[in-house]
Formats: C-alpha cells, structure tokens, sequence
C-alpha cells in the first residue's frame, strides 16, 4: 500500500519565501494573509487530505461508481467525505463571501487544491465541477441565478456540471446538437443528449445544476451559434424548495480505464427548463473566458497525481531491500542494501522529484498571476498578466498533465513487478493520470492553440510578456559564477526556444501543416524552457538570499534544480531537431499507406 503526504514544506516555502507578491501589494485580502494564517490553512488541508481523503482513494478505485434506475452511487464513505469538505469550506476556497465562500486567491487556493486532488482524483472532481460552474454562473449569470443557485453551490447542498461533449462532437464544439426552444416566460427548453459528463449524476448533493451548451432555432452555423443554459435536474421554488423532477435523466455511466469513482455519465434532457447564462449565441465566449482557470486547474491535476506517486516511490526505495551498491555494501547488517542506493533508481527519482517540485512551482507562480490578472488596480497590469497567463495556459496544462504521466509511470518502474499489482496502489496513479491529458481539450489541441492563436496574437505580444523577462534574467545573471550552473542551460535552452519559434511563424505561414506537425513538440520544448527558467529563479533566490527554512532543505532544492538543468533540459536539443526536419515525413504517406 502505497503512502501519502501533503507537500507542505514545499509549498510553504514556495509561499512564503519564493514567490513574489509585489504586484498585489496594496490588495487587503492579501494583507491579511501572513504566513501563520496560510499555513495553518495548508496544514488543515494536509491533515484532512491525508486522513479523510487518501483513505477513501484506493476503496474508491476498486468499488467504483453504479447505477440503478438512472441513480448513481458513489463508493462507500464519499457521501459522508463531501459532507465534511463542503461544509468545512473546502470546496468554496476562491468563491465570493456574499455566496458564503472564502475569496482567497487563486496562488492559496491552487496550492491547497494540490493536496486535495493528490489524495483522492476522483474525489476531487465532484468539488471541481461545481468550482467550474460556479465560476460561469458567477460571471455570467443574471443576479437572478446568482442568488438562488450559487449560495447553494457553495454550500454544497447542490452541485454542478459543465455539458459540453456530445456523440458526434467533442472537440469540434461547433458540432453541437442540443436544442433550446424559448418559452414565453423567457425561459428554454433543453432537449438533447450529453456524454461523458463528470459528476452529471451522483448521490453526494439533493440537486445538480447542469451548465449546458446548446443551439437556439435559426442560430448560426458552427461555434457561432451556441449558447449557454443553466438547466437544474430539479426544479425549485423562490425558497429553493425541492418541486419536480426536470426531465434530467442519467442513462449511463462509463466504464473507464481511471478516476473509477468518479461518475461519467450520459445525460438525457427531454424538454428540461432551462435559464441562458450570458447573451445569446455568445456560450462559446462564456466558456473561452473560463478555460484560463479551469485548464490551470487540470495541469495541477498532473501535478497533485506526479506527487502522489513520488510519495509512494521514495517511501518504497527506502524499504525495500535487493541488491547491493555498486560502491559497495551501505547496509552491512541487512540482508541487502535498500533501492534508493542504486543510480538508476536513484536517476528515476531525482526526475520525479526534480519534475514535480519545479511543476509546483510553475502552479504557484501562473496562479499568482492569474489573480494579478483579476485584481491588479492598474489595468495595464492586469492586463499584462491575463495575456501572460493566456499564452502559457495550454503549456501548463499539457506540460503538467504529461508529466503527471510519466512520473506516475516512473512510480510504478521503483516498485518492479510490484508496482503492477493493484493493492499497491501505484497502478491507480497512471491509470488515473491519463485522463489529465485527454479532458479539458486534449494535449494535442492546447498545442495547436498555443501554436495557432497564442503565439501569433498581436503581432507576438503575448509571447513578449513571457521571452522578454526571461532574456532579462540571463542577462542580468550571466556573469554570476554561483549561478553558472543555472543560467548557461537556460541560456542554451532558451536560443533553441527562439529558433523553433521563428521556425514555425515562417514556415507555417506558407504551409500550415507544418505549425501543425511542430506544435506538440514546440508546447514540449516551452514548457521545459519554463521550467528550467522557475528553477533558475528558485536557485539565484536562494544562493543569494536564503529565507528561514533548513539549510537541508535548500541544499536538496539546489541539488535537485541542477540535476534538472543537467539532465532533463538538454531534451530541448531533440526538440529542437524534430522541429527543424518539418513536417514532411509526417504528412508523406497517403491514407491507403497506414
Ligand atoms: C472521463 C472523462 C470525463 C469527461 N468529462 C467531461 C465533462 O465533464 N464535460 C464535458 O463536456 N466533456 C467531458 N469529457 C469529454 C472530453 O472533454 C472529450 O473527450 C475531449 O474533449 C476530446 O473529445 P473526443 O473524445 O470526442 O475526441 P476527438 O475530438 O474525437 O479527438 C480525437 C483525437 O483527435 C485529435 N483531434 C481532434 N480534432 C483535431 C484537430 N482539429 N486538429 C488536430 N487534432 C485533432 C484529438 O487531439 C484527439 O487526439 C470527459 C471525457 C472523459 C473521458
């Protein structure tokens, strides 16, 4: 059995000590937040994670969901779980105070999210669709549906879901079948089938408030004609008591390869009432203005599982005994040395460590300025950091679910046979991980949005807010001797970044298969320049001005950065030449070929 620890050194420090909090400074929320208040907050959400959560994680896996009679059941001890983390605040962290939430930012928020989601993925997603459609609501919604549906939501008696998936049409939304009919009361009929709907049906909360895209009669054609509908699977009076059902019915649950206790589900709406959320024909706007935070959301879902099976690994290459050192026995009175002395074993948890520590420390930074983005008094700040956070949005996601693949991957590698082996709970961590890089727009797809619509928007001037203080830094830092092992890969890195940049705006303008066929491994490459770049700047923070911490604890972090630098960059070189070959071979063969 696999064991498991909140990160809270880690994130304490990165809080407390590495992050820089200057832009908000006049802000009174964050006044209020000093260190004793938000580490007792990650210190409860570790203790909670640890001992309400991670428990229910592996019975989770293995009961899984059912239906009967279009009723969902969730595994033994969910029910009482979602209880305890509604009502205890836990799901509501960055909602309003008139709703009854908690209005923290998003860099605390995130942080405690980490935690949540690592403990127990499948848990975690109940609480994360209704953040998501709390948000919409909250952003779009008249005050009407603001006050009778999000102090609810935020509660936890009710819960919410985002349809958008349909059988013909998943990422080409413009695909949408679902009607709308308006009704004298200025209000819909929804009529339509959804799939794979996460937590479209389930037995934690008394309601459910679907978000549902849907078209109008005569709406335009495409994404251009799809709007956004708040459709309750049971109605309720102006008190919010509980009246009739509203034709929402559950018909099928998925059986899935991970995140088993999570239920995905197909959702019939037969002429349900519906409410539009935002103006007509503008959903699609609705939904481009939420992805920033929720696919931000999805990249720490790679992250939370990256940690999840670190925790498991190191605790296994401690214990376990096979083999001696090839230096020679460390263990003379054991009848063998442990794993962690052997290099390979060694080299599979340093990139662990060395992927999920600079991981967290991207989630803590993009989430910081995410909430620059939102509560800056300057607009030009503001703004800034929103097409900041928009152009590094798909990196974090696909860069941090990928990696939440392959370090759940490596997981199972340091348990040998063993990792494969379902009570051990490593297999669960990859099974579950792989969905991180499916849902929330595939991997492939934030790479073409990275590559398509983030990079060329204005003239290249979102790219700006991201190369030009990364020159800034090498530049600053390039003669610092103490810093030489940090700033010459990063300088290196980063020219390769520049060339694939220039390589695929002048190339794909003539050809667009070619931004096409470089996009997944350009996103690759950015996302590790970004990386190196974190680390870069964890390292010139504490050579040269140590905080409060053990020097243990910056000693490991430096040794971990360099090891990164040394090892896990370079990949920027290969990169970089798959790049550069273009997209011929790719695109050679001809359908009746493969
Ligand atoms: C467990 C689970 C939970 C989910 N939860 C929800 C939910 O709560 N709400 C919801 O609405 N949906 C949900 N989804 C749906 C999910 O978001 C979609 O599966 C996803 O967007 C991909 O759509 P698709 O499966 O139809 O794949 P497709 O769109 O058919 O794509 C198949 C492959 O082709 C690639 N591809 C497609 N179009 C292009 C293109 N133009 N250019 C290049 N490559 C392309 C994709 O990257 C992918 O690799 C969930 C799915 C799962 C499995």
């Amino acid at each position: 059995m696999s064991v498991f620890k909140a990160p809270l050194e880690d994130t304490k420090y990165l809080i407390n000590e590495f992050l820089d909090t200057s832009e908000l400074k006049g802000s009174p929320s964050l006044l209020e937040l000093t260190p004793d208040v938000t580490d007792s907050i990650f210190d409860e959400a570790g203790k909670i994670s640890e001992n309400l959560l991670f428990p229910l994680n592996r019975s989770g896996d293995e009961e899984g969901c059912s239906i009967s009679n279009g009723k969902v059941t969730t595994p033994t001890g969910f029910k009482e779980a979602y209880k305890e983390m509604t009502e205890s605040g836990w799901g509501s962290l960055t909602c309003k105070e008139e709703h009854g939430g908690q209005e923290l930012p998003h860099y605390i928020a995130n942080a405690v999210d980490e935690t949540i989601v690592a403990s127990n993925l499948s848990f975690s997603i109940y609480m994360g669709l209704t953040i998501g459609a709390y948000n919409a609501i909250e952003r779009f919604g008249s005050d009407e549906l603001k006050n009778k549906y999000l102090p609810h939501m935020v509660s936890g008696k009710w819960s919410g879901t985002m349809c958008l998936t349909e059988p013909q049409c998943g990422t080409d939304l413009g695909l949408i079948r679902t009607k709308a009919l308006p009704q004298d009361n200025s209000s819909y009929l929804i009529s339509g089938s959804k799939i794979f709907i996460s937590a479209g049906e389930h037995d934690l909360t008394e309601n459910i408030i679907h978000l549902v895209l849907a078209r109008t009669p005569n709406s335009p054609d495409g994404i251009k004609g799809i709007s956004l509908f708040l459709v309750p699977k049971i109605t309720s009076d102006e008190q919010n008591i509980l009246l009739d059902s509203n034709h929402v019915t559950c018909s099928a649950i998925e059986h899935k390869m991970g995140i088993k206790a999570s239920s995905t589900c197909a959702i019939e709406f037969e002429s349900s009432e519906g409410y539009l959320i935002g103006s007509l024909n503008k959903g699609m706007k609705a939904m481009f203005v939420m992805m920033n935070s929720a696919r931000i959301h999805v990249g720490i879902q790679g992250l939370a599982i990256a940690h999840a099976s670190y925790c498991g690994a190191v605790d296994y290459a401690k214990e376990r005994l096979q083999g001696r050192a090839l230096t020679g026995t460390k263990s003379q009175n054991q009848s063998a040395d442990s794993l962690i002395v052997h290099p390979d074993v060694r080299q599979m948890l340093m990139t662990m460590k060395a992927y999920t520590e600079g991981a967290r420390a991207l989630s803590t930074w993009l989430s910081f300025k995410l909430d620059v983005s939102q509560e800056a008094d300057d607009p030009q700040v503001q703004q800034n950091a929103d097409e900041l956070v928009s152009l590094l949005t798909p990196v974090f996601k696909s860069f941090l679910t990928d990696i939440g693949e392959i370090v759940s991957s490596l997981g199972i590698q340091i348990y040998g046979g063993h990792g494969y082996i379902r009570e051990n709970g490593m297999e669960q961590y990859l099974r579950d991980a792989r969905i991180c890089r499916l849902y929330e727009g595939t991997n492939g797809i934030q790479a073409l949005d990275l590559v398509g619509r983030k990079l060329p928007a204005h003239m290249g001037k979102y790219l700006r807010h991201f190369f030009h203080p990364l020159s800034l830094f090498i530049e600053t830092h390039k003669e610092d001797e103490q810093l030489s092992a940090f700033i010459q890969p990063l300088a290196k890195s980063f020219s390769r970044l520049q060339v694939a940049t220039l390589t695929i705006a002048q190339k794909g303008m003539s050809n667009p298969n070619e931004a096409g066929a470089a996009a997944t491994d350009y996103l690759k490459l950015f996302g590790l320049v970004a990386m190196g770049y974190i680390w870069s700047q964890m390292a010139e923070q504490i050579i040269h001005n140590k905080g409060t911490l053990s020097d243990d604890f910056y000693d490991a972090k430096l040794k971990t950065g360099q090891f990164y630098m040394e090892r896990i960059l370079p990949q920027t070189g290969s990169l970089l030449s798959a790049i550069m070959a273009g997209a011929e071979s790719t695109m050679a063969l001809k359908e009746s070929q493969f």
